[in-house]
C-alpha cells in the first residue's frame, strides 16, 4: 500500500504557482471533490503545468467542449472532469 503525505506535495511551489492552485482547488471542491482529492489534483496539475513537466495531459474542466453543469461533452467524447489524460479534441479554455 503506498501511503502519500499530502502535506509535502506542492511546497516547492512559487508564490504565482500557488495562487493558480488555489484557484484549482476551489473550482475542483464546489464541483464536489472531497479536500484532499481536490488539493492534490490541484498539485498534480500544477506540476504538469511547468515548463520542463513533459507532461502535455489535460482535464475536460480546461476545454472548451466541456458543459460542466450537465457534466458532458459536446463532442460526444467520454467526459472525465478529474482524470488528466490526452484528447485529440482538447481545445483549451481561454484564460
Ligand atoms: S473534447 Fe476531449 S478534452 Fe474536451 S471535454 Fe470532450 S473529452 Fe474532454
Amino acid at each position: 500500500m503506498v501511503v502519500m503525505d499530502v502535506g509535502v506535495l506542492g511546497q516547492d511551489r512559487t508564490d504565482e504557482e500557488w495562487e493558480t492552485m488555489l484557484k484549482r482547488e476551489t473550482t475542483l471542491l464546489k464541483m464536489g471533490l472531497s479536500g484532499v482529492e481536490a488539493f492534490v489534483l490541484a498539485v498534480r496539475c500544477m506540476y504538469r503545468d511547468r515548463p520542463d513537466s513533459g507532461d502535455d495531459r489535460t482535464l475536460c474542466l480546461e476545454c472548451q467542449h466541456a458543459k460542466r453543469k450537465q457534466a458532458r461533452c459536446t463532442k460526444a467524447q467520454v467526459y472525465l472532469p478529474f482524470v488528466l489524460q490526452r484528447c485529440d479534441l482538447f481545445l483549451k479554455v481561454a484564460a
